[in-house]
């Protein structure tokens, strides 16, 4: 973890990180977790409605322990992580003839939406075109950066940099 932690501050001063913001969203009376749920692959969303087993950790301030403990929750409760954990690792996940904001709207739920430069997304984008000539992967980042910019679907946001301490 603190590993990532400096990597990730290595990052930000080098490209401008985006991700998907919950709160356009809410601005905009998009609800947030039905636009991620129609991204679920078949058996996830032949999985809506029923119910899971899900381990949340809880902490015991006695023992001052932490342990797990299952709790059931409706199917895709968090889909985001849906994603991230089943419908992003199967084929066709991302498509050649997908636009391109969704192609990149899809590789930021596949990292479970942390916010990344454009360029990373650019070369995860590269896994799902081996090929090449996929036309999202034709962009160069500078035209990439000016579709994100632009867009007013997808709630794709520069990351506030955290204050320095
Ligand atoms: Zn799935």
């Amino acid at each position: 973890m603190i590993q990532d932690a400096l990597e990730i501050s290595q990052e930000m001063k080098e490209a401008k990180r985006y991700f998907i913001d919950r709160t356009w969203y809410e601005q905009n009376n998009l609800d947030f977790d039905e636009v991620v749920r129609a991204r679920f692959c078949e058996s996830c969303r032949a999985k809506l409605g029923t119910e899971t087993e899900e381990r949340v950790p809880v902490f015991d301030k006695k023992t001052g322990r932490a342990s797990f403990e299952f709790r059931r929750v409706p199917y895709g409760a968090n889909p985001v992580r849906t994603i991230r954990d089943c419908c992003s690792r199967k084929k066709g996940f991302i498509a050649p003839d997908m636009p391109a904001l969704e192609a990149v709207f899809r590789i930021y739920l596949a990292n479970g939406n942390q916010p990344m430069p454009l360029e990373h997304v650019r070369e995860q984008l590269l896994e799902w075109c081996p090929a090449g000539g996929c036309q999202w992967l034709m962009l160069p980042v500078e035209v990439l950066e000016r579709l994100v910019a632009s867009d007013n679907y997808y709630g794709i946001r520069p990351h506030a940099l955290p204050v320095a301490a």
